[in-house]
């Protein structure tokens, strides 16, 4: 994949459509989950602080540097990646299945892992007890534990957005079910789609500006948002600081440097830009600090999920601008 730095953005129009290679949007899909555990593992240092303390702590937080209040060894990841791996290593192994998910999310939790959501914790103790794979509607299920698990969902349905809605809403109400957790679901999933595939910020904006006229809570402006665990402040942090910023490195940065639950929005943001800006742009230095194999084991997952998709079946012929396509026609 090849693309000239801050050649994306300026909203030429293809003349006619072009057909996407799947090696490129294997590309993409391995730099959203580095991207993701990339930002997961920056992030995990400012969760829960503010942008005045993260100041006086670090200047800018730029570096993987572990702590938090998790107190974690530099490079770490949390409970955003690992559970989005649980999801990615189901669905390589046995295709979609939310019961098998459930079981790996059960697996995970009798781990006792550092950091788990309340909402999270509550649905999968209900599949141990239960063998239930719904939670019921709830009023307190507007967290984000079910979008910061959303990319191997993407990844797995590129190509084919009934997949992806029904899939999402699935594998969501596993621990989350109520209308702006599967909103905000959807859309992320929607926007992984059109960066997956070599789309321009133009697309990503209107698909956003679309979503936003059914959904206004999510609006964002220029102003503050602390973002928290309630999923709406976590959109409007990840789509005001990527529509905001030009780079990969610049976008995961402004979000983490917002502090609140900056281990998720790194990770949701650090998703998205890393399918839209390409591997090419994550830093060096973030991804070989990544613990252990992780850096390694996303790569290949996602890569495998693509491969697994309906993309992969099916090249899609996309109306992608021309100037964005580079290395992309065949
Ligand atoms: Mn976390
Ligand atoms: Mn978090």
């Amino acid at each position: 994949m090849t693309r000239e730095h801050g050649e994306r953005g300026d909203g030429l129009v293809a003349s006619k459509p072009y057909r996407v290679s799947i090696e490129d949007v294997g590309d993409r899909a391995a730099a959203a989950f580095l991207g993701f555990a990339s930002g997961d593992a920056l992030g995990a240092t400012a969760e829960f602080l503010t942008p005045t303390e993260i100041q006086a702590q670090f200047g800018v937080l730029r570096d993987i540097v572990g702590g938090g209040w998790l107190r974690l060894p530099a490079g770490s990841v949390t409970d955003d990646t690992e559970m989005s791996l649980c999801i990615a290593r189901s669905i390589v192994e046995v295709g979609f299945s939310p019961q098998d998910i459930a079981e790996r999310f059960a697996a995970w939790l009798k781990t006792a892992p550092r950091d788990v959501g309340a909402t999270c914790r509550r649905g999968i103790r209900r599949y141990i007890v239960e063998g239930t794979v719904f939670a019921q509607p709830s009023e307190m299920d507007a967290g984000n534990g079910a979008v910061m698990r959303m990319l191997p969902i993407a990844l797995a349905s590129v190509g084919d957005s009934s997949v992806l809605a029904k899939w999402s809403t699935a594998q969501a109400h596993i621990t989350h079910y109520h209308p702006l957790s599967d909103a905000a679901c959807l859309i992320f999933g929607q926007l992984l789609h059109l960066a997956l595939v070599g789309h321009g910020k133009p697309r990503l904006l209107a698909l956003t500006d679309d979503f936003l006229s059914h959904y206004p809570t999510f609006k964002f402006d220029g102003k503050f948002v602390q973002s928290s665990a309630y999923v709406v402040d976590t959109l409007r942090t990840v789509l005001r600081a990527f529509f905001e910023t030009n780079t990969f490195e610049d976008c995961v940065v402004r979000t983490v440097n917002w502090g609140g639950d900056a281990d998720t929005t790194g990770a949701i943001v650090g998703a998205l830009a890393g399918a839209y800006y390409g591997l090419q742009e994550i830093p060096r230095r973030w991804s070989k600090k990544l613990q252990g194999e992780v850096a390694k084991e996303v790569q290949r997952l996602a890569r495998d999920l693509v491969a697994r998709s309906p993309v992969a079946a099916r090249p899609l012929n996309v109306d992608v601008p021309r100037v964005f396509l580079r290395g992309l026609i065949e």
